[in-house]
């Protein structure tokens, strides 16, 4: 029918629109590396803001004692308890406590917020055991890893540039984080030093080290995306402070920001774009992480609805709701192996309470899934092809392998096979057979944890 034909249209449209042949991949991976160049030649010189973190030394294998670590970047923190042996006897014993934060404590006063983290972190200090008490004389030491961009000044301070993921406390935008955590904890008599002040993206490149030593970068595909890398000292024209003793210095990429003419934008994006809290800012998360993926396949539903009936003559009301489809949802619905696909037809049933979609409709449903997502994952591709180009680690140099590891983690590479499946071929057809036997993408799980307490370690007062 011409319904029928014009939905095809529609998403045949959408389906170009979104296309990344491997030429328009190449272009996407070589202007991250020039934004790249360019972010770290000065501040504010590019989309990337390609942040110094202070990192100079990560974990080698024979960090030794306890240490803490306080994982703050959501509705949740989570506090950590390690105990490093050394070479030979690695993590000993770790223990955790997950805390959720109370939503008035997200919109309060900073007082509050870091009051009532303290306190928590202050009893899970209280439930130290045998042998895990600190050495007679000597403080106990945390890895902060927390996941809001912060300007830093030092591995252990930084200012909040503004709060995201909504937390809305305005006393705190400016101040060092440290300084308030520190203070929060004298006002509960919690005897405790911040050694590092790390994000997520640091604190997975650090537990991924720890692990093995050919780790050069990390990336998160969670709600948000963001990379982490080594670079050499050198190559950072805009750090005019002492060369660090290893020569090298971790970069914060921030590269949920990049944008690109190069990248394969449609209307749907402009659109979600034009919506959102942040217009014009992270235009690459938007095409790719996990909080915008199910949001872009709803958006052309809503389009196939009203401009060719395919749920019939009524658009269904939920389906216009922001947000209500999400990446988890979109995702089952994608690795549906039914022949009459009924998660897709459940899902459609009890999220968007369309009843009755024909086996035809879920097919094309299914097909939409994969646009969405094949589009998110070669640009995550592209992506870490740009980083490991411009550390020329892009090809075989003089016969020699150099082995070069990826620590990745987040929600969205952990559980959507489909996107974690198509992400890893598509590096392969970038790099090619021989370059691509020296690159490993390893999920590092929930490593910004122990990663933190490991950098903790490793700027130790007591080294
Ligand atoms: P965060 O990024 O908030 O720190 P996570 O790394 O746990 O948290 O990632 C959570 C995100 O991962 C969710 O917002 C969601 O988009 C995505 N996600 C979680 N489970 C799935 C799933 N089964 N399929 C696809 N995406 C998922
Ligand atoms: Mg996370």
């Amino acid at each position: 029918s011409g319904r029928w034909a014009r939905a095809m249209a529609i998403l045949r449209e959408f389906e170009e629109k979104c296309g990344t042949p491997i030429g328009k991949l190449r272009q996407v991976a070589d202007a991250m590396t020039v934004e790249m160049h360019a972010g770290l030649a000065s501040e504010g010189g590019s989309k990337l803001k390609m942040l110094i973190s202070y990192v100079d030394n990560l974990p080698t294998g024979d960090e030794k004692g306890l240490f803490y670590a306080l994982d703050l970047g959501g509705t949740n923190f989570r506090v950590i308890r390690v105990l490093l042996g050394g070479r030979e006897d690695r993590v000993v014993k770790q223990e955790f406590e997950e805390v959720s934060i109370p939503p008035h404590l997200m919109t309060g006063s900073s007082d509050a917020l870091f009051d009532y983290i303290a306190e928590a972190l202050a009893k899970f200090v209280a439930t130290e055991g045998e042998g895990l008490h600190p050495s007679p004389g000597q403080q106990r030491e945390l890895g902060f890893t927390f996941s809001f961009p912060v300007r830093q000044t030092s591995i252990a301070s930084g200012t909040l540039i503004k709060w995201t993921k909504g937390f809305s406390i305005e006393d705190t935008v400016g101040q060092d984080v440290v300084g308030e955590l520190t203070k929060a904890m004298e006002r509960v008599g919690l005897d405790m030093r911040v050694a590092a002040l790390v994000n997520d993206t640091i604190g997975t490149l650090a537990g991924g080290r720890y692990y093995d030593q050919d780790v050069i970068a990390a990336v998160i595909l969670g709600t948000g995306t963001n990379a982490a890398y080594v670079e050499r000292a050198q190559a950072i024209p805009k750090w005019h402070g002492l060369l660090p003793k290893t020569g090298e210095m971790v970069i914060n990429m921030e590269w949920g920001n990049f944008r690109s003419s190069h990248l394969p934008l449609t209307k749907y994006d402009q659109a979600l774009d034009d919506d959102s809290l942040n217009p014009g800012e992270q235009i690459f998360e938007k095409t790719i992480s996990g909080m915008y993926l199910g949001e872009i396949v709803r958006r052309v539903l809503v389009e196939m609805a009203e401009e060719a009936a395919f749920f019939g003559d009524v658009v269904p009301s939920k389906l216009k709701i922001p947000f209500i489809l999400r990446t988890p949802d979109m995702s089952a619905m994608h690795h549906d192996t039914s022949s009459d696909l009924r998660v897709v037809g459940s899902k459609l049933k009890d999220i968007l309470e369309i009843p009755n979609t024909s086996l035809k409709m879920r097919k094309v449903i299914v097909e939409l899934c994969g646009i969405v997502a094949s589009r998110g994952a070669r640009l995550s591709a592209a992506g870490i092809a740009g980083v490991l180009k411009k550390l020329g680690r892009d090809t075989v140099k003089d016969g020699e392998k150099q082995r070069s590891v990826i620590a990745l983690d987040g929600g969205l590479f952990e559980h959507y096979t489909k996107f974690r499946v198509c992400m890893e071929s598509t590096l392969k057809e970038l790099l090619g057979e021989e370059v691509s036997e020296s690159i490993v993408i390893e999920h590092s799980n929930d490593g910004s944890g122990i990663g933190a307490a490991l950098l903790a370690a490793s700027h130790s007062q007591y080294l």
